[in-house]
């Protein structure tokens, strides 16, 4: 099984777990056209016109404040980028509305309030909505007029989001749907106008409903007081015999898991985006620090201590944003599609995340603790004046931390990334059989130690491969030992979630490195084969411990000794100087002082 190729093959959702990857097919952020650059350029022009120079008056939830700025972004056409054109959007694709969410990613608090806005706050209603809910609603959120939000989660059903117990029914007059419940955690709450909200019909049918601030019955609480995003409005919202007109549901009846679970999807792409976004932000933030701060007579960014961090930095940023792009454009390309084969706009994205589903939970998992990881160095590079909030990186670091709390915890995403594989190979969906038997065949022979011809990358591309080999493994032993038990292993299951977003992103930056490589030669990508090589390295690492971490809790004996024999064999590279590679990478950062690739 090679896992690079230069065949053409549009790839399903999870088949990069067990088909070839065409590097030239691959999308990679250098292919952004003209025109999405000049949209991430205004997305950074308006952080530093309209957002960083109010940033604290922003986070002290200053009345009026995050409305006018969303209705300044709507002005500029941001809250609306991939909204067809008739309800008032741009009609630009999902790639370019992705791009547009990683901009203003480093926005903090504003980049929650427009994320929220833009997807869960108004994506529910353009996908779901009927024709006359989205041309009553849809434009005057895409202009930003009215803002939205999405009242989902309850005090007692945050994860298990479908036992909530909000109630709706039916009038005695047939006219309107009576709420009784409570919402939490809903952001925006405070300042929307308009609310997508979950309740249960009758006591059991979960069903969608479109409430507007003002309808009696309907009050929002106080601003909750959180430990970061403090500038994002979140409170609980109240249903007291709350009329909603029948005219408000939102999609069929009893099935508002479908709305919750598809949006989902998108929401969490576009949480990895902005992600990015961020940590971009704070990687070139710290990075100018380490090389103003002086200590010791030189500037910090000198010592090989700071130089590791911030190399690793870039590394993992190169390599979230080779996972983020790389998805992206399959579900463009799907959405296009479906487009093509005749289904309605709704039911082609919406079709084209699901297909993706499992590498929107990966990303979503990534991209958040991609995050997580460079605000925390960040603020040590920074030392004490990282504990300073005169500093941007300590609320970048206090906002960053929700990010693997919602749109799906860490931990729900990973199970649910493992869930969704197994499910898809039961459906008959990702032949997983046929790959797995043949790597147990391959535990059973000799070591092939290859025919000597030296193909391009032939190294890393067999590491990859060997990374799938692993995980197949791995999840193919558990199937078959656990069976029906395997779901109630919950930490063999994020194991293996862990391997196989390790592979994915390991794969991701492989093939970007090499599409780079045939565009500008080898000299010209020094830098990046740096960052390939030492993630591929340490990534090698990391699989073989989470693999062993799942073999020790369900095997023994012979097969359990044969199996990590496997493991090491799939997990084989070889030594490379990843110290030396950092210092050459962080020595790139110095001299740009940021992170310019
Ligand atoms: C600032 C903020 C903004 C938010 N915005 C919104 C919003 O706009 N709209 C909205 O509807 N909601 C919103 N939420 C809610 C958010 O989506 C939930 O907090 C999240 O889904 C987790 O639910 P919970 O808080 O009830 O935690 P719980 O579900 O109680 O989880 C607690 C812990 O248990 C773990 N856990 C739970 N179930 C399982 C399981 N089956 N297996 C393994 N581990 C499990 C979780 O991973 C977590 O670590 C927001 C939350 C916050 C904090």
């Amino acid at each position: 099984m090679s896992t690079v190729t230069n065949e053409t093959k549009a790839l399903k959702g999870g088949e990069w777990l067990i088909k070839e990857s065409n590097a030239f097919e691959t999308f990679i952020p250098e292919d952004f056209d003209e025109e999405q650059r000049m949209i991430k350029d205004m997305c950074l022009q308006f952080l530093q016109a309209e957002v960083w120079p109010i940033i604290d008056r922003i986070d002290k939830l200053e009345p009026g404040l995050m409305p006018s700025l969303l209705e300044k972004a709507g002005e500029q056409g941001l809250l609306s980028t991939s909204f067809p054109e008739a309800y008032g959007g741009l009609g630009k694709d999902f790639i370019t509305s992705t791009l547009v969410n990683e901009g203003l990613g480093a926005g903090h608090s504003f980049s929650v309030a427009v994320a929220a806005h833009t997807g869960i706050g108004t994506l529910p209603i353009l996908y779901f909505g009927t024709e006359a809910q989205k041309q009553k609603y849809i434009p005057k959120l895409a202009s930003g007029e009215w803002k939205g939000a999405y009242g989902l989660t309850e005090p007692n059903s945050g994860s298990d989001a479908l036992s909530a117990k909000t109630t709706a029914k039916l009038s005695d007059d047939g006219k309107y749907y009576i709420l009784n419940g409570q919402k939490c955690w809903i952001t925006n709450g405070g300042f929307a106008d308009v609310y997508t909200v979950f309740a249960k019909i009758d006591g059991d049918k979960f069903t969608g409903f479109i409430v507007e601030r003002g309808m009696e019955g309907f009050t929002q609480g106080a601003e909750e007081h959180k430990m970061g995003i403090k500038g994002s409005s979140t409170v609980q919202l109240y249903f007291q015999d709350c009329k909603v007109p029948v005219e408000n549901v939102l999609g069929d009846i009893g099935k508002g898991h479908v709305i919750a679970f598809n949006i989902l999807n998108i929401g969490r792409l576009k949480l990895d985006a902005a992600a990015l976004g961020g940590a971009k932000h704070a990687t070139n933030v710290s990075i100018e620090y380490a090389n103003t701060r002086e200590q010791f007579k030189q500037p910090i960014s000198n010592f090989g201590a700071i130089k590791h961090k911030m190399a690793e930095m870039a590394i993992r940023l190169w390599v979230c944003e080779s996972g983020l792009y790389r998805s992206a454009k399959w579900i463009s390309d799907k959405e296009h599609e479906l487009l093509e084969s005749g289904k309605p706009f709704n039911e082609s994205l919406l079709g084209a995340a699901e297909e993706y589903a499992i590498e929107c939970a990966m990303l979503k998992v990534y991209g958040s603790e991609v995050l997580d990881y460079v605000v925390d160095e960040g603020v040590q590079i920074h030392g004490g004046n990282g504990f300073s909030d005169e500093y941007m990186i300590s609320k970048a670091y206090r906002d960053s931390r929700i990010n693997r709390i919602y749109e799906g915890t860490n931990e729900i995403n990973r199970l649910l990334t493992v869930d969704m594989v197994l499910k898809r190979a039961m459906k008959g969906k990702l032949d997983l059989m046929t790959p797995a038997m043949a790597v147990q065949k391959e535990l059973m022979s000799i070591p092939d130690f290859g025919s000597g011809e030296e193909e391009a990358y032939a190294k890393e591309k067999k590491y990859i491969t060997n990374f799938k080999k692993a995980i197949l493994m791995v999840a193919g032993a558990a199937v078959q030992k656990l069976m029906m038990q395997l779901e109630k292993e919950q930490e063999v299951l994020l194991n293996i979630a862990n391997m196989a977003i390790e592979t994915y992103h390991a794969e991701s930056a492989l093939l970007r490195a090499i599409k780079l490589t045939e565009q500008k030669g080898e000299a010209a990508t020094t830098a990046e084969w740096d960052i390939v090589r030492t993630y591929i390295t340490d990534a090698a690492d990391r699989i073989n411990k989470a693999g062993k971490d799942a073999l020790n809790a369900f095997a023994d004996g012979d097969e359990l000794r044969m199996m990590h024999i496997g493991l090491k064999r799939f997990t084989k590279v070889e030594p490379f100087n990843t110290i030396a590679a950092r210092r050459r990478i962080a020595n790139k950062l110095i001299a740009d002082n940021g992170y310019r690739f």
